[in-house]
């Protein structure tokens, strides 16, 4: 998957998980909602960062690395 690929997906189940919380608060949907968001959380961490240095790129993430300035190639996938 691309960086792009990955922070779509990311934001899909990040927003699957507060459907969940806010549509079936009462029910089970509370606690498999923020389930989901966490692992969505998690998975941005895991996943958005940049390929030259590793540092998480943040929720905003631009076209360099605001540490080592390197260029972010967001549609270049990768074996992983
Ligand atoms: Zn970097």
């Amino acid at each position: 998957m691309s960086l792009r690929q990955k922070q779509i997906l990311d934001l899909l189940i990040i927003g699957f998980g507060l459907l969940l919380v806010l549509l079936w608060p009462e029910g089970p949907g509370l606690a498999v909602g923020l389930l989901v968001l966490v692992i969505g959380l998690i998975l941005n961490v895991v996943w958005i960062r940049c390929p030259k240095c590793g540092i998480w790129l943040g929720k905003a993430p631009g076209d360099y690395c605001h540490i080592c300035g390197a260029k972010l190639n967001w549609k270049e996938k990768k074996r992983d």
